[in-house]
């Protein structure tokens, strides 16, 4: 089973190391701030006051053997970057790293984090998908041009088989999956039917995604 440890208990670590108890895997929580070692401690693993600055203390708790370090420290951007130093010098496999601007992202991906993620800005831009358009309820940018979309079935589409309604011929879009109440049906097959209130998740070009959406 994969292990994780998550350096910096804020809002975003402290989602990610509970999210990651809860499926069941076991993650170490650090940082520096003994109140939010206290916070953590019945969610977590385990839970230790550090400051990830200390390559020795890290190399202590065996950081390298963990499959999955998350750096999640934002504000203080200088220790989020030698933290991500540290940790690639003493081996670990895989660094994330959360970045406040992507300036910080360049320079984390730089000093070599596997993964940069900016929760902030997707956030506000999957907020800001769904605000837009009424029928809209997800949005996960891929790339700059290329998003996944779940978007409530337009009026023109209901009653259509997936082939009919030539999502993919016409508008270039692919339909990944169909959510029906409880049920997913995954890589639905052209013969589907689409119904009213069907959730499509959608992958495609923003432009084409962009004409599914309702204002
Ligand atoms: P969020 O937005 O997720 O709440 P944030 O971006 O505001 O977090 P910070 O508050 O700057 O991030 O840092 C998150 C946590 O990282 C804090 O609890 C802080 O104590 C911890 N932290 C900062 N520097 C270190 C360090 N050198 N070693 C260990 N923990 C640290």
């Amino acid at each position: 089973m994969k292990q994780f440890a998550v350096i910096g208990l804020g809002r975003f670590g402290t989602g990610v190391a509970k999210t990651l108890n809860t499926m069941g895997y076991e993650v170490l929580a650090i940082d520096d701030d003994e109140d939010k070692i206290q916070e953590i401690i019945n969610h977590v693993t385990h839970a230790i006051q550090v400051d990830a600055k200390d390559e020795h203390a890290l190399k202590a708790l065996g950081i390298r053997n963990f499959d999955v370090v998350i750096v999640a420290i934002g504000h203080d951007m200088q220790a989020s970057i030698l933290v991500t130093v540290l940790l690639k010098e003493l081996g670990v496999k895989c660094v994330v790293a959360k970045a406040q601007t992507e300036l910080h992202g360049k320079v984390l991906e730089k000093v070599g984090a596997d993964k940069v993620v900016y929760p902030e800005r997707d956030m506000g831009a999957r907020l800001a998908h769904s605000l837009v358009s009424s029928n809209v309820l997800d949005h996960i940018e891929l790339s700059p041009n290329h998003s996944i979309l779940e978007v409530v079935t337009p009026d023109i589409f209901v009653g259509k088989t997936l082939k009919e309604s030539a999502l993919r011929a016409q508008y270039n879009i692919t339909v990944m999956a169909i959510k029906r109440g409880k049920e997913i049906i995954v890589s639905p097959s052209p013969d589907d039917p689409i119904e009213e209130n069907d959730i499509l998740v959608a992958i495609g070009d923003n432009e084409d995604l962009r004409r599914i959406e309702r204002d």
